[in-house]
């Protein structure tokens, strides 16, 4: 090896050692009789050390090094007279007596240390030089911690491993696919996988009883901020099991990476269905780290001549803990904030309960002090509290008053990022339906198990089946979801139906599934997280971005390699592919 040490690992008990160290230049001080330069590699930094007096030619030398040139450095390790307690290796240094520049380098366009003047597209553009930033090169250690401690703790639980295709069939089912045309079957194409999600049903048809893999799916979906069209997920899928097997198995998972990744012990997880999740948090993904959950109003609100109230489907409220000293001007800024249109709300009713016990609101007019105490009481409020109410019809009520919700947490500082809420949503709805093509939707896919209890229903009642499918959130993040499967192909072909799908259709896009299963399909069910984000969550980042090496851009964009690109008239002949004018002159 070009070293005999690494630029993290050299201490007192060191001192005397003669060390060969290679690494980047970080940056060079030149003090006159003195020059001190910092050598970088993964694992730190070692402060090399140049002495004017002793060794003039070699102290000239490392003056000459630019930022980031790449060197072979032997020296002796001495103890520092001025320790740098912040750096591990602070209470040495290299006296170097050789210098090998093995690479020079051009001045990076960024700085490459925590605070770095580069903005985002540049950074991406030069994503290598990037990933030598401690902050990113630690974002993917923490993702190769995860990737590692989820392969021990499954494989343990015997599950294996397995790799399914990537080429696979286009299928007009959830997202839209990214498409790749064939060369040797003209007019045909494969797309890529938005999830192994049939594969891995097959391999329980196979009898491989449990089943993981860390994968790459792939979505071509518009893009919105924090997506990547390429993610990864834990996919998993399991035999004769229950939704609470399931649900144990993966609780398991959680807890494991939160004690080895984290250093978190005693996690614990509710459940909570989904009708009670948008009941009190008007969200299917609540953040429950704090309470502050709706309280709906209608008994209480509405018929007392308030017009917006008696017009309206739903009254619910927050109750605000010791803001009832909010100003004027602040309840002001809360009623722009709701009424902005990604919030969407008409307005915003306010009741100050203040500290003398009596109440101060945004409508006065037509409900005395009693009605409000009513109020205070429903909603378990204190005197110093500020209840915000919102009306309108359930479904914009409920989310504007989420959207609130959170707001206020964050403002009350309840969202700490140390702290982390664990939760099973469960009983989602089956279907959705759809205006625009006046049909139903799968709403997590059309694999899923109605409740058995709803079975029933979907003759009758499509809209109102129940789901066996289950999403774990943690911290108000969608960390993972899957679902108890159909495995009995009439039920398959029921399902089909509902979906708008001739028989011919099921069978067209998806007879392997259907013929699989009459050959002795097991029951089971699974779940898969994604990857990317469970890494962020843990790294306390909102982006996901930072958690994977060469991310796309907020436009689908590799900015380093520049892609996508357009491809020569050879090519797309030979892939039977011509482009429309438009396109050409793009
Ligand atoms: N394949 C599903 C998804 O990607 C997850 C599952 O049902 O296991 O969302």
């Amino acid at each position: 090896m070009l070293r005999t040490h690494n630029c993290g690992e050299l201490r007192l008990e060191d001192i005397g050692k003669e060390v060969t160290l290679c690494g980047w230049v970080q940056r060079s001080r030149d003090l006159g009789g003195m020059t001190f330069v910092d050598l970088r590699d993964r694992y730190g930094l070692t402060q090399l050390a140049f002495n004017m007096e002793t060794n003039a030619p070699l102290c000239k030398q490392a003056r000459e090094l630019g930022r980031e040139f790449v060197l072979q450095v032997k020296g002796r390790v001495t103890e520092r007279s001025n320790k740098n307690p912040k750096m591990p290796t602070g209470d040495i240094e290299i006296i170097a007596t050789e210098i090998k520049i093995l690479n020079e380098a051009q001045t990076p366009p960024f700085t490459i240390e925590e605070e770095t003047d580069g903005g985002d597209e540049l950074r991406m553009k030069y994503r290598y030089l990037d990933i030598r930033r401690d902050m990113v090169r630690k974002n993917l250690e923490l993702r190769h911690k995860m990737a590692l401690e989820t392969r021990k703790f499954l494989s343990e639980q015997q599950f294996l491993e397995v790799e399914t295709p990537v080429l696979i069939k286009s299928t007009p089912e959830g997202a839209r696919d990214f498409l790749v045309p064939s060369r040797m079957h003209a007019g045909q194409f494969y797309a890529l996988p938005q999830s192994p999600q049939t594969f891995k049903q097959l391999l329980m048809v196979g009898g491989l009883d449990r089943y993981f893999q860390i994968v790459k799916c792939f979505r071509d979906e518009d893009l919105r901020a924090d997506r990547q069209p390429e993610f990864t997920q834990i996919d998993c899928e399991m035999s004769f099991v229950t939704r609470d097997d399931v649900l144990e198995t993966f609780e398991g998972l959680a807890r494991h990476l939160f004690k080895a990744v984290k250093g978190i012990e005693n996690i614990s997880f509710d459940r909570m269905s989904y009708a009670d999740a948008m009941k009190y948090y008007g969200s299917d993904k609540p953040d429950t780290r704090f309470g502050m959950r709706f309280t709906e109003l209608n008994e209480l609100a509405k018929n007392k001549g308030f017009q917006v109230f008696d017009k309206a489907e739903l009254v619910a409220g927050i109750c605000a803990e010791g803001c009832a000293a909010y100003s004027r001007k602040q309840l002001d800024a809360l009623t722009d904030w709701v009424r902005r249109p990604q919030i969407g709300a008409n307005g915003l009713v306010y009741v100050k309960y203040n500290e003398d016990g009596s109440f101060k609101s945004s409508v006065d007019k037509f409900f005395d002090q009693e009605q409000l105490k009513a109020w205070a009481d429903a909603m378990v409020a204190k005197p110093g509290d500020l209840l915000l109410i919102l009306a309108g019809d359930t479904a914009h009520t409920r989310k504007a008053l989420g959207e609130l919700r959170l707001e206020m947490g964050k403002r009350l500082e309840l969202r700490d990022p140390n702290t982390f809420a664990c939760l099973w949503v469960t009983d989602f709805p089956l279907l959705e339906w759809d205006e625009d093509t006046q049909r139903y939707y799968a709403m997590h896919h059309p694999f899923t198990s109605p409740l058995q209890d709803d079975i029933d229903l979907l003759a009758t009642d499509p809209g109102m089946v129940r789901a066996n499918a289950y999403d774990m959130v943690i911290n108000g993040v969608e960390i993972g979801g899957g679902s108890i499967r159909i495995y009995d192909r009439p039920l398959q072909e029921k399902m089909f139906e509902v979906l708008g799908f001739t028989p011919e259709q099921a069978q067209e896009q998806f007879g392997f599934l259907l013929n699989a299963f009459r050959y002795g399909a097991p029951p089971h069910g699974g779940v898969a997280f994604g990857f990317d984000r469970w890494c962020a969550l843990f790294g306390g980042s909102e982006s996901i971005r930072d958690y994977i090496a060469f991310p796309k851009n907020n436009a689908g964009r590799d900015v380093m390699i520049d892609t996508p690109s357009v491809i020569d008239t050879e090519q797309l002949k030979e892939l039977h592919l011509k482009l429309d004018k438009q396109a050409k002159s793009e």
